[in-house]
């Protein structure tokens, strides 16, 4: 199928922030590579070898659908670990190819058991610690119920890890709450001890807590968006350059999304431009038509407000975003000629499109961009 786009994956820009990472975080606590959503849209099977080629050895992914996906795309004997969804149907797949998986609820535990001896293998599991985010997790009661399970059926699983996650530590505005589920997960993970059970890495911390909680990176923190070259917020990029000297910024962007210019055309002043009245030129204007639509991916959030490069110039959204086409303003770029490249994500000369608004203190743009472009767009390596 062509493609309307196309996506680049720049290994040099990996190699720079797995080293960024695993320099921060020393050799005493372990790098899980987190690559659910198709890798944060970057493409599993595009980031998984150049990663394992690296060093990565842990991958975590959100669901059995996704773990296989990992399993057979790896090219090394790299750990997967599922963090959320799994399949009933894939419950013997999993135990049998010792892939790891939280363990967020009795039932998921009770499955375990089941499938550990259905296949004769011990289940690897990481104990899934409800500590205040109130999301998944084993509350203290079921805990409480959890642990004479686990001790009677010790000889079908294989306590791999004791994990929670953080709600938001992305923000100082969240410091307090953050504070407190860690101490609540101390806690559990004493009563878990008092009973003889311990994991083997104890987890809690994604990119931001990595990054704000170095007391939280513990055995093992599982970071996604940091290695594909982007801080989950504006202020976890400012409380991170602050402590330092270098105030440039330590990691890179490592995709780059782009079409190419299908049509351009001078709009006279007072025209509409597009569907309906958002948009009416007020001056002369020359327009570009591009071939990617929110149903490739560009969100229609971006109507009106997002920006491409063409030409090394930023070229505003006009309109709204299209199923299939955007329309942007080039009336101030010269030369502008059917077939010129256009950046809808990534760098051109000094210029680079992310989608990290700096007036927006909580910004989760960049996960979601990412993370819905499309699986049939080309994902291509580039040095
Ligand atoms: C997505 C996710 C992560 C990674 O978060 P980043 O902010 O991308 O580093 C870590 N842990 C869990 C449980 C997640 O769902």
């Amino acid at each position: 199928m062509g493609s309307t786009s196309k996506i680049e994956i720049k290994i040099s820009a990996l190699e720079n922030n797995f080293s960024f990472i695993t320099s921060l975080i020393g050799s005493n606590t372990k790098l899980s590579v987190v690559i659910k959503g198709n890798a944060y849209g970057h493409g599993t099977h595009t980031v998984i070898p150049i990663l394992e080629n690296l060093g990565v050895t842990h991958f975590s992914v959100y669901s059995s659908a996704e773990a296989k996906v990992a399993y057979y795309e790896r090219i090394k004997d790299s750990d997967i670990m599922i963090m959320g969804y799994i399949s009933k149907n894939d419950y013997d797949w999993v135990v049998k190819n010792k892939v790891e998986f939280y363990i967020s609820s009795l039932e998921d535990l009770k499955l375990a058991i089941e499938s550990s001896k259905n296949v004769n293998k011990k289940a690897q599991i990481h104990i899934d610690l409800e500590t205040g985010m109130n999301r998944t997790g084993l509350s203290i009661s079921q805990l409480r119920r959890a642990i004479p399970i686990i001790l009677e059926n010790i000889e079908c699983l294989e306590i791999k890890g004791i994990t929670t996650h953080l709600a938001g530590a992305e923000s100082i505005a969240n410091h307090m709450r953050i504070r407190k589920q860690f101490a609540v997960y101390k806690k559990r993970l004493k009563l878990l001890e008092n009973n003889n059970i311990t994991g083997e890495l104890k987890h809690v911390a994604s990119s931001a807590a990595t990054i704000n909680y170095p007391e939280m990176r513990l055995d093992m923190v599982r970071i996604g968006i940091l290695i594909y070259g982007y801080w989950p917020t504006r202020e976890t990029f400012i409380q991170y350059i602050h402590r330092r000297k270098d105030k440039s910024d330590p990691i890179k962007r490592a995709l780059r999304w782009t079409s190419e210019i299908i049509i351009t055309k001078i709009i006279p002043s007072g025209e509409f431009i597009g569907y309906g009245m958002s948009y009416q030129a007020q001056h002369k204007m020359q327009i570009a038509i591009i071939p990617v639509g929110y149903c490739n991916g560009y969100s229609r959030s971006l109507s009106n407000t997002g920006h491409l490069l063409i030409k090394d110039q930023k070229a505003p959204v006009i309109g709204s975003v299209n199923m299939n086409m955007i329309i942007c303003d080039v009336t101030h770029i010269q030369k502008i000629k059917i077939g010129d490249p256009v950046i809808l994500i990534g760098k051109q000369g000094e210029n680079e499109i992310t989608f990290s608004s700096f007036a927006e203190m909580n910004n989760s743009m960049n996960y979601e961009i990412l993370a819905r472009l499309p699986e049939n767009i080309k994902r291509s390596i580039i040095t």
